[in-house]
Order: C-alpha cells, then sequence, then structure tokens
C-alpha cells in the first residue's frame, strides 16, 4: 500500500503522482526528478568531456593513419589533410589563449577531383576521427537570399540538425559542400552582369566560410516571421569544398604550356603524367575556371584527387575496415552463412565497374545485383555457405541492364 504522506524531496509531488518514488536516508526522489538530474549530470560532464575532446590534438601522422583505415590511395590529399585538420585543431586551442596575438586563419579546404572518387568519404572519415557533426550539402541548390532555392544559411540549418540543435557541438562541426564548381561563373568576364546562380552564392558564402555569427531558422526554408531564430558563430566550423571542376585539366594545361613556352621551367624538363593532371593543380587554375578569388582565398588548403584505376578499385572492394566485402561477410555471418569471394570474382566486379564507368559507388550496386537473390533465398533455408565466383556473379549480373546501375549513387 503506498504511503499517502510520502512526497518527491525535489519536487515535491505526492507518491501517487508518480511512477515511482525511491528512498534514500532521509528524502525521496521520484521518476521525473531523477531524469532531470540525469540530464543534468549529462549536460555537466559532456561540457566538459566536449572540450577535452576537442583538445585532443592528433599528429598529422595519426589522423593519416586513422583516413588510411578507411580510404584507399588519395595519398595527396589524406596528407594535405592531416595537416590541414591539425592545425584547425591548433586554432580552436589557441582561441583560448587570449595573449596570444597571432591570428591563425582558418583552414578550409578544397578538394578537387572526380566524382566518386571519395571526397565525400574524407568529409565523413574526418568527423567520425574527430566526433564532431558533419553536414553535406549541395552547392546547386544554394541561390541567393531572395531567389527560390535554399537561401545559405540553409546549410547551418542542417548542421544544427546533424547536432541534435547543440549549438556548440554544431560550432565545431565540420560542413562538406559538394559540387562547389557548379556555382562557378558562367562567362569569364565578370564585368557584364550579375551572374545570380554563381557568383552571387559564391559571394554569400564568403562570409560563413570566413566565420561570421549567422541568424539561423532552426527549420530551414523560408524565413517565417515567428521562427524563433539561433545564433551559430562559424568561426570554428570547417569548410571542406568539393567538386569534380569538369574540363579544368585544359586550363591547366595550358597553364603549362605558356610558362614551357616562355620561360625554361621545371616542368618543361620534367615528364607531366597526363593521366592525372590535377596533381599540378593551382589556386589559379580554380580561378580561371570560375570560382572568385575571395572564395578561393578562404579555401586555402588546395588539393586534388586521383582517378581510381583497376588496383585501387580492387583494394577499395576488401581493404577499408568498413570494406563491401567485409560488410556483405557479416550479413550473411548474421543468418548464419559463411560468404566467400573467389578472387577471381572480386576480380570480375572490378572488371564490370570499369568497363561500365561505374566507379567506386557501382562496386556497391554490383555486389547487390550479385547477392540479391542469395540474401533472398538463403535466410532460413538449409545453406550455411556461399562461394561467390566468377561464373556465380556472372551469372548473376547477366540477368541486369549493367549501365542502369550508373544511375545508382
Ligand atoms: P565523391 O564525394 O568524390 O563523389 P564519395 O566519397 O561519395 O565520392 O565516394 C562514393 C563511395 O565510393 C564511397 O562511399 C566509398 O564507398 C567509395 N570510395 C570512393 N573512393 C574511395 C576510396 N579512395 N577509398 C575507399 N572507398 C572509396
Amino acid at each position: 500500500m503506498s504511503k499517502p504522506d510520502l512526497n518527491c524531496s525535489f519536487c515535491g509531488r505526492p507518491k501517487p503522482e508518480t511512477q515511482l518514488l525511491i528512498a534514500g536516508l532521509d528524502a525521496h526522489i521520484c521518476d521525473r526528478c531523477i531524469v532531470q538530474a540525469h540530464g543534468i549530470v549529462l549536460e555537466e560532464s559532456t561540457g566538459e568531456e566536449g572540450d577535452k575532446v576537442s583538445i585532443d590534438l592528433k599528429p598529422p601522422k595519426e589522423i593519416k593513419a586513422f583516413l588510411d583505415e578507411y580510404i584507399i590511395g588519395q595519398e595527396a590529399s589524406k596528407r594535405v589533410l592531416s595537416v590541414a585538420v591539425y592545425n584547425h585543431y591548433k586554432r580552436l586551442i589557441q582561441e583560448r589563449s587570449s595573449e596570444d596575438t597571432v591570428e591563425i586563419q582558418k583552414s578550409n579546404v578544397l578538394l578537387v577531383g572526380p566524382t566518386g572518387t571519395g571526397k565525400t568519404l574524407l568529409a565523413q572519415t574526418i568527423s567520425r576521427l574527430l566526433k564532431v557533426p558533419l553536414a553535406i550539402v549541395d552547392a546547386t541548390v544554394l541561390t541567393e537570399a531572395g531567389y527560390v532555392g535554399e537561401d545559405v544559411e540553409s546549410i547551418l540549418t542542417r548542421l544544427l540538425q546533424a547536432a541534435d540543435y547543440d549549438v556548440e557541438r554544431a560550432e565545431r562541426g565540420i560542413i562538406f559542400i559538394d559540387e562547389i564548381d557548379k556555382i562557378a561563373r558562367k562567362s569569364d568576364n565578370p564585368s557584364i552582369t550579375r551572374d545570380v546562380s554563381g557568383e552571387g552564392v559564391q559571394q554569400a558564402l564568403l562570409k560563413l566560410l570566413e566565420g561570421t555569427v549567422v541568424n539561423v531558422p532552426p527549420k530551414g526554408g523560408r524565413k517565417h516571421p515567428d521562427q524563433k531564430f539561433i545564433e551559430v558563430d562559424t568561426s570554428n566550423i570547417l569548410f571542406i569544398a568539393g567538386g569534380a571542376f569538369d574540363g579544368i585539366e585544359a586550363h591547366i594545361n595550358k597553364r603549362l604550356n605558356l610558362q614551357a613556352i616562355g620561360y625554361k621551367t621545371t616542368v618543361e624538363k620534367r615528364e607531366l603524367d597526363k593521366e592525372n593532371m590535377l596533381q599540378y593543380l593551382t589556386p589559379k587554375d580554380v580561378r580561371t575556371f570560375g570560382l572568385i578569388p575571395e572564395i578561393i582565398g578562404r579555401l586555402p588548403v588546395l588539393t586534388y584527387m586521383s582517378p581510381l584505376d583497376e588496383a585501387t578499385l580492387r583494394l577499395i572492394l576488401t581493404t577499408p575496415k568498413n570494406a563491401l566485402v567485409k560488410q556483405y561477410i557479416k550479413l550473411f555471418s548474421m543468418d548464419g552463412i559463411e560468404l566467400q569471394f573467389t578472387p577471381g570474382a572480386l576480380d570480375y566486379i572490378v572488371e564490370k565497374a570499369l568497363q561500365y564507368q561505374l566507379g567506386a559507388r557501382g562496386l556497391r550496386s554490383l555486389c547487390e545485383a550479385v547477392l540479391n537473390d542469395a540474401m533472398f533465398e538463403l535466410p532460413n533455408s538449409d545453406v550455411k555457405k556461399l562461394k561467390v565466383t566468377k561464373q556465380y556473379a556472372d551469372q548473376k549480373l547477366s540477368k541486369i541492364e549493367l549501365p542502369k546501375l550508373k544511375v545508382v549513387s
């Protein structure tokens, strides 16, 4: 029988109104107050922990080693990014010591390279390493304020969502802006007219990249008169912009050739690697492509992604920490089935990905197509082992039209 005279010592609710009342030495606490107290404890401890995490400065080599676990190849960009992230951290730490007068600039990054070569994956892996929220946004949907499309601030709404509306966490997060090349100025001549879709958005992005306090509508979209705004300071947000910059090789080529004609440079003596011209990329090429100098200045860390060759694709299938093959083996083992791929089958999948120009993204669609029947039939059957051979893969893939996989991403 409940004693009606027992109350929660914190909120005063009588026992019958509570779901649970726990007795202490001289006091009682109800379920609601326990939850509230727990929340306070969490808030206090994550506040401290959060600070500790972000000051846990990992040296570039350790950052790179972490990236190596998930990303195959792309040595140049992994090195450059490791240093950029390291310096970004140093900057955050330095902000705390007020006597310092040297101001370290932000290390926002521009990644140039074909689609499907791991740009988004790099941003995702860094956010995983740093345990900070990540927002992935597409520059093509952005417009200047007042035009149809999403305002540039909507980027921050995404980040807030990724941070569960914890503003402090969001302010240390990462924003990956994909397809930044699509907002390049359309014409080479900047003076004729204002280019709403391209240059205007670049202008709107400038302040965000550099660091400013923005009033963010929490739910995004159009501003609503009575919507409360959340203030977000972008000074410590790391921006990583990525884009394929289709055709930029021509600009690089032209520049290198001009150099070679004008002066006797080292370029002339050096054999150019025509397969991977991006390695000679400079900010000037990005500017010729149509990004405005101010944007380039605010994305000071410039690096490139190499196209994925056969050997890299083969490694991507099997070696990263969460490689596709490992994932499927895991999925099958959860049904008590031992899954094996013969080397011939893996070579075959890579061959198809290359043949139909499906890239690394296509590897997943191909594996899915090869294994879909088995994943449908085998759970709760008597089969306990599946060996995927080249013939097996070929038989399954012959049932679908491979070029169609291209649209699947
Ligand atoms: P991008 O952003 O350059 O278009 P993504 O990062 O989205 O390309 O890559 C698509 C998918 O391809 C990734 O999820 C990953 O599975 C795979 N992938 C691409 N490049 C690599 C790489 N270098 N190492 C490992 N996996 C990769």
